[in-house]
């Protein structure tokens, strides 16, 4: 390697997951180079949160990061782990330093079906994370009266519109988007299409909401066709734009092997069907992309607490490691890519043919064991299965 990853450390069994992936499948075949922050819950509370912050610039300065789970404080952890405050979402954090899209991606193994037939190819979900509906303000109106919309403009403009005559009890929201978030939401969805090559969908419901969702529309249309339409045609694939409703239609019935771009909340609900149509949390990857390329890989899913209680009391676990380890072997990847090491790319490749071709011959952890279409199946310990891994990942490198 000649240029470090940017490593955050995390929480709880993903934490032990992490070591363990480190120890067994990275260290004995890579000249790993790391800048190393420690993003566990001690720390981040030790440094009052700054931990988080450094990491997040170092990725933006470095280019290329791989984050373990992390605990999100809420408050039983701030008593768990006495804490001097509920800091905020790790991930909440490095996204706004990093403004970026997560783009959530399923890994696909023979033996584990997606429950919709058709879907032969992953479909990979990106959310808008900024504004609509998680940033609103709400009112309950209490009686009759008249609602109205206004803007009080910095040049003493004002704008006013109607929203309703109320004839008795009832609610009211408003919501906001910037063109700035939407503009860097659709060049990260445009270059993660390129990167990927793979079609890029994107839906809102334009039809009723004719300024709000059009806006959406209109700003990725224009930046299509000012700066990706021709990098497109080249690469062969295609922008298609759509009404959600019909993009919804269409996903149930396509083979999958597309970007399917969404608004906040889209995204939100979107995103948890598709991973529990794929088959489970524990197989999706989740990378974060900012407009100027920069990445963070990531699993999808939390510190899984209550294996690590289990762990704790030196109890077996069986917790499944694929995501963390896709986490490690995409970002390895990007990084050779940027640095132009083939070996380190042969090696990511192999890597994450070994985790497949081992689930593929029925060694997994429990929970594929309780899923898998597969006939004879030996469910592993969190342990066994890396263990299992790194046997097929020295067969395929001695080229057995
Ligand atoms: P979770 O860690 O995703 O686990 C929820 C349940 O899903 C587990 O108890 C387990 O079910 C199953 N599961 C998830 N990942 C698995 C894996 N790799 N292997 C096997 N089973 C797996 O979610 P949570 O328990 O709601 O959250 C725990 C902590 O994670 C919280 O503190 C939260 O803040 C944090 N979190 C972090 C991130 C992140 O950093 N990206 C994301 C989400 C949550 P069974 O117990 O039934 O086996
Ligand atoms: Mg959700």
């Amino acid at each position: 390697m000649t240029t470090p990853l940017v490593e955050m450390d995390g929480d709880e069994m993903t934490r032990i997951l992490w070591k363990m992936i480190k120890d067994e499948l990275l260290l004995p075949f890579v000249d790993l180079k790391t800048e190393y922050y420690d993003l566990g819950l001690q720390e981040r509370d030790r440094t009052n949160d700054q931990v988080t912050i450094e990491a997040a610039n170092a990725a933006l300065r470095l280019g290329v990061a791989v984050k373990c789970a992390t605990i999100t404080p809420n408050a039983d952890r701030v008593r768990e782990y006495g804490l001097k405050q509920m800091w905020k979402s790790p991930n909440g954090t490095i996204r706004a330093i990093m403004d970026g899209t997560v783009f959530r991606c399923p890994i696909i193994v023979r033996g584990i079906e997606p429950n919709v037939r058709t879907w032969k190819k992953p479909i990979t979900i990106a959310r808008h994370a900024y504004g609509d509906v998680y940033k609103n303000s709400e009112i309950v109106v209490p009686g009759p009266g008249k609602a109205e919309l206004v803007f009080n403009g910095d040049d003493g403009s004002i704008i006013r519109e109607p929203i309703h005559i109320f004839d008795g009890p009832g609610i009211l929201q408003g919501w906001h988007n910037m063109d700035r978030s939407i503009e860097s939401f659709a060049k990260s969805c445009f270059e993660y299409a390129l990167d990927a090559r793979q079609d890029l969908w994107f839906a809102t419901k334009d039809t009723i909401s004719k300024q709000y969702d059009a806006r959406f529309r209109e700003i990725f249309d224009s930046i299509f066709a000012k700066s990706y339409k021709e990098r497109f045609e080249a690469e062969n694939i295609r922008y298609f734009y759509t009404l959600i409703d019909d993009a919804v239609a269409r996903v149930m019935k396509s083979e999958g092997g597309f970007i399917w771009a969404c608004k906040n909340y889209d995204g939100d609900v979107m995103s948890d069907m598709l991973s529990s149509a794929f088959g489970s949390l524990a197989m999706m990857t989740s990378v974060l992309v900012n407009p100027e390329g920069k990445y963070e890989y990531e699993a999808a899913h939390g510190t899984v607490q209550r294996h690590y209680y289990r762990y704790l009391k030196g109890e077996e676990t069986s917790t499944n490691s694929v995501a963390t380890i896709f986490a490690w072997s995409g970002a390895l990847r990007k990084r050779a890519q940027i640095d132009k090491l083939d070996d380190l790319v042969h090696f990511a490749d192999v890597l994450e043919r070994s985790v497949i071709g081992t689930i593929e011959e029925g060694e997994m952890t429990g929970d594929l064991a309780l899923m898998t279409t597969l006939p004879h199946v030996k469910k592993l310990s969190s342990e066994g299965f890396i263990s299992a891994v790194r046997k097929h990942l020295e067969d395929e490198l001695n080229g057995i």
